[in-house]
């Protein structure tokens, strides 16, 4: 009955009229979208609308909250769930939005298995146990405009949330058959593999080297390649290509 609730509720919210002022924020800050099929772009700001009243946002260090931000953070996070049932990132209340990089109190091994307690600067956080994700803005808007660097903070943090929903922290999102996770296993476990010797042999890639971290990093930062060097992904890496194809249910390289 609740969810039947639900879906009535997002229903009507896709169904609301877009407000101009969010379209031309898009058109300035996310211009990825300009790419996309007219009826990707119809579905995306559907998604908006439910996105931007289901979650809570909170301005922090002293960052005054504008629709500017929302709607610019709203739309990237929403492009990653087009054309699949989606539950709107069901494990995410929250999101907190500071002016730049942030600093969190952490410990780093600063060699020979010495750890030393200092600020850790951030641009982004999530985490399974944490109904919260965190941004910079000036690093979320850089991302955004950039649309060919292969570098998306919101795509990246995002990618982690979908991979939240499979109740594991591993890399693989929720997938549709026992094959796609055959498959999925198969290449992404090679393709992580590769980066990571690349990244030790000091070999360049399209897939950023802090994907080499670890399954969950990787899954991340292959997200962000496929969004925004898809040509070059898919040259140079056919078979991951197709896997996150068929899991984004979109063709990036195509549009
Ligand atoms: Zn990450």
């Amino acid at each position: 009955m609740f969810n039947l609730f639900k879906s009535r509720k997002r229903e009507r919210l896709r169904a609301e009229p877009f407000p101009d002022e969010w379209r031309r924020t898009i058109e300035r800050n996310v211009p990825i979208v300009r790419r996309l099929p007219p009826a990707d772009v119809q579905e995306l700001f559907g998604h908006v609308q439910v996105f931007l009243a289901e979650k809570h946002f909170e301005g922090c260090g002293g960052l005054e909250l504008t629709d500017e931000i929302r709607v610019t953070i709203a739309t990237q996070a929403c492009l990653l769930l087009l054309h699949r049932d989606t539950d709107y990132y069901p494990k995410l209340t929250s999101i907190l939005v500071y002016p730049s990089t942030y600093v969190v109190p952490g410990e780093h091994d600063i060699g020979g298995g010495v750890w030393e307690e200092s600020d850790v600067p951030h641009l982004g956080h999530t985490q399974d146990n944490l109904s919260a994700l965190v941004l910079a803005w000036d690093s979320t808007l850089h991302g955004a405009r950039g649309i060919d660097d292969g570098e998306n903070l919101v795509f990246h943090e995002f990618a982690h949330q979908l991979d939240f929903e499979s109740g594991d922290v591993n890399g693989t999102p929720p997938l549709e058959s026992s094959r796609q996770y055959a498959s999925w296993a198969r290449v992404l476990g090679a393709e992580f593999e590769a980066l990571r010797r690349a990244s030790e042999s000091g070999d360049s890639s399209v897939l950023d080297d802090y994907g080499a971290e670890n399954p969950a990093e990787f899954f991340a930062v292959a997200t962000e390649a496929f969004f925004e060097r898809p040509v070059e992904l898919r040259a140079r890496h056919a078979a991951l290509y197709a896997e996150l194809r068929a899991f984004y249910r979109q063709d990036p390289a195509a549009w």
